[in-house]
């Protein structure tokens, strides 16, 4: 399994991740600001291959501003967590917050994820774990076989995403950082800003942020 970080994610534009094994799979989307160049460089990544599957960490337009123009250049099954889904489905400004960046959102239908589930990438499986607190049904993927975890704004190499925007909780951010604590993360994929190779610190620094520890 390889793993491209296909655009420099700032802290207004989410990270996208593009994971190459026995399927490809792309993890967020951005704004979509950027989404000819992304979708250009996704293009030549795949060397010829098709984009089999794109999952959204959460429903942020930060993180979903580009499905719908990725899904129509590559015909993709898109997927987010159970708790965010609908938000996505019904394209729901009050929670997605296209605003904030001035723009508009529209629905795009998405498939739905619940924890637990895994996505078999042949050599690699990625499983579903329910992390809410930054949104209501945000989602991380941890691939057991290389120790990663896919963290969305859950958790950042140094720091944790806000719980204050609509179906944000600062209590439920604990709990899934207790979660998230109880496995073995050697590199973190986070939403924003640098991958980091100590996970367990990170995580372990994001809870005792939040007061957990
Ligand atoms: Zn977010």
């Amino acid at each position: 399994m390889v793993v491209h970080h296909v655009n420099p994610g700032t802290w207004s534009d989410s990270n996208i991740y593009l994971i190459v094994g026995g399927r490809t799979v792309l993890i967020d989307t951005g704004t979509g600001d950027d989404n000819r160049r992304n979708i250009a460089r996704i293009k030549d990544l795949l060397k010829g291959r098709g984009l089999d599957m794109i999952i959204l960490t959460h429903f942020h337009f930060d993180h979903i501003g580009g499905l719908r123009g990725i899904v129509d250049e590559f015909g993709s099954e898109a997927f987010a967590g159970a708790g965010d889904a609908p938000f996505i489905i019904r394209g729901d400004p009050a929670y997605v917050l296209p605003n904030l960046y001035g723009r508009d959102i529209g629905p795009v239908d998405v498939a739905e994820l619940t924890d637990g589930d895994i996505i078999d990438l042949g050599e690699h499986r990625l499983r579903v774990i329910d992390t809410p607190g930054h949104t209501c049904g945000g989602i991380c993927l941890y691939d057991e076989v290389t120790n990663s975890l896919f963290s969305g704004d859950t958790v950042f190499g140094n720091g944790v995403g806000r719980t204050d925007l609509p179906s944000g909780s600062a209590r439920e951010l604990v709990r899934s950082l207790k979660r998230l604590s109880g496995i073995d993360v050697r590199t973190l994929y986070p939403g924003h800003m640098e991958i980091v190779s100590d996970g367990n610190r990170a995580i372990k620094y994001g809870l005792s942020m939040m007061g957990g520890v």
